[in-house]
């Protein structure tokens, strides 16, 4: 596993990157938009090297006393699995939930495509080299991310039918295949290196074929274009959050791209109903980051009940109850659906769905509801807290401590909590999230469909009342209800043309 100054030098590769508002960034590494974030990965690289870290975030020592990165290895069993979620929760919570994608996560993109393509019984060659290429990742530490594919509004709009879908192949020869075209936003891409890119439609059309493949992020011909950065003070003691941990989701404009075989894969239709689909462990992942997020949500109400006087109030006590049964209700989700482990294709222990599912619904049922919680909390202080810098005056300083200091705390102290739970309820990366949690895997209404479909108790339970009705009653079958179709989705195809 390489440091986190092998990672920073890693970045300086020739990427082209635009960021709206900005424009071109020559350096991620050094550019103010992006530079905070950069940080942040290497930090999650040396961490590992950290011995305070190592128990949470190492495998037990082998026969030789080696022990690997848990982010990079491949779970197997269901204590493998309780290891890697307790890992992956840890280095989540010192990001709030705010760094959704790691090279963890690209450890675990890699694992899905590989049980994927093993479930898929497809060819031997394309297994070898998706398993080739996952040790890679592992023995590298390279950070891969993956981007589903679809088309931007103005492909989808365009007036030929077939010119409609996100991605062309242009041409194919034996050494590999050339695309062009332009996919949604993701998450990560100007802090990746590589990029999974799976096809919405087939390629070539009518071929029947559903190509993924994997490009270097600074490939010749390939430009990310991301979203502007969250809107934010600049300031770090009124943006504690955004100013550290704005990912940067975006677009990737591909022209003329040659990918070379070995990294070309014919796989299936992303299908959100999939039980084991690429996205399986990731969604298991996306859940830590938004317990992360509740957490962190009740760790400043907690914090602000003290430091305002309010912790034996009974609303304040009633609210703090609300959202410690939020958050631990998820927890034990997560728990479940680690001790309770699915087996893959691939003989990996993957966490139980339905479990995930029920962890994902609580965290969305409940998340603008915590928001409104904290917001409340504090009263009307949290909106008109000083900063940092207005103390240099003194005589405002001497006010605003007559103003917001007392009961054991200084006013500086209750400022820097209350600017915390500004940024994490009422900030644009607040904002940013929940657009997030939208789309990135589907909403509520995706989770919930998942859940249904995945739910195998339907006819058991239906035959439940024979026993308590006095009347005959033939067998009853609801399995019908297991084959709900996947949330609908927009296509190219079926666009309206204005
Ligand atoms: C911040 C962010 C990060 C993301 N990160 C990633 C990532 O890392 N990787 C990745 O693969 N994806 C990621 N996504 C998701 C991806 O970029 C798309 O947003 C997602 O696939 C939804 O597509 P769309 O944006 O084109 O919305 P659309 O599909 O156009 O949907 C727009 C609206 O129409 C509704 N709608 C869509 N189809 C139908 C229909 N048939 N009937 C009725 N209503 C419909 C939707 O519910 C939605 O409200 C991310 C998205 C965001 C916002």
């Amino acid at each position: 596993m390489r440091t986190g100054a092998d990672y920073r030098e890693s970045l300086r590769d020739g990427r082209n990157v635009w960021v709206v508002g900005e424009g071109p960034v020559e350096d991620v590494t050094t550019h103010p938009a992006t530079a905070a974030m950069v940080n942040e990965y290497v930090a999650w690289y040396d961490r590992h090297f950290d011995p305070a870290w190592q128990d949470t975030l190492l495998t037990p020592p082998d026969h030789q006393g080696q022990r690997q990165p848990l982010a990079l290895t491949p779970p197997r069993t269901s204590d493998d699995l309780r290891r890697l979620g307790k890992a992956i929760s840890a280095v989540h919570y010192l990001t709030g939930g705010n760094m959704t994608h790691t090279p963890g996560y690209g450890a675990l993109i890699a694992l899905g495509m590989l049980n994927v393509l093993k479930r898929l019984g497809h060819s031997a060659e394309e297994i070898a080299a998706a398993e080739a290429y996952r040790d890679y990742l592992a023995e590298t530490g390279r950070f891969l991310t993956f981007a589903g594919g679809g088309p931007l509004i103005g492909t989808r709009l365009r007036e030929n039918e077939n010119d409609r879908a996100a991605l062309k192949l242009v041409s194919e020869t034996d050494e590999g295949v050339v695309i062009s075209g332009k996919v949604q936003m993701h998450t990560s891409t100007p802090f990746a290196e590589d990029l999974l890119i799976t096809s919405r439609t087939e390629l070539p059309p009518d071929s029947g074929r559903h190509l993924w493949f994997i490009v270097p992020v600074n490939a010749p011909g390939l430009r990310v274009v991301s979203r502007r950065i969250a809107a934010r003070h600049v300031n770090p003691f009124l943006s504690p959050l955004s100013s550290r941990f704005d990912e940067l989701d975006s677009m990737v404009w591909l022209e003329d791209v040659f990918i070379p075989r070995e990294r070309v894969f014919t796989a299936e239709p992303i299908n959100r109903n999939t039980r084991h689909s690429l996205v399986s462990w990731l969604l298991w992942h996306h859940s830590y980051g938004w317990l992360a997020k509740a957490e962190l949500t009740l760790s400043i109400a907690l914090a602000l009940a003290e430091v305002m006087g309010l912790k034996d109030t009974p609303q304040t006590t009633e609210q703090l109850v609300e959202l410690t049964v939020n958050v631990q209700t998820t927890r034990t989700c997560m728990a479940a659906a680690e001790l309770e482990p699915e087996t893959t294709a691939g003989g990996h222990a993957l966490p139980n769905q339905l479990h995930v599912a029920s962890a994902g619904i609580n965290t969305l049922r409940v998340r603008q509801r915590m928001g409104e919680i904290l917001r409340a909390l504090p009263g009307s202080s949290l909106v008109n807290a000083p900063a940092d810098t207005d103390f240099a005056d003194p005589e405002m300083a001497a006010e605003l401590e007559d103003a917001f200091g007392g009961g054991g705390y200084t006013a500086m102290q209750r400022a820097a909590l209350l600017q915390l739970a500004w940024d994490q309820v009422s900030s644009g990366l607040d904002g940013r999230e929940a657009v997030f949690e939208l789309h990135a895997s589907g909403g509520l209404a995706a989770w919930q469909r998942r859940l249904a479909a995945w739910f195998e108790r339907y006819t058991e339970l239906a035959n439940g009342v024979h026993n308590f009705v006095q009347v005959d009653l033939p067998p009853l079958d609801l399995s019908s209800l297991q084959e709900l179709p996947a949330p609908p989705r927009r296509m190219p195809q079926t666009m309206p043309r204005a």
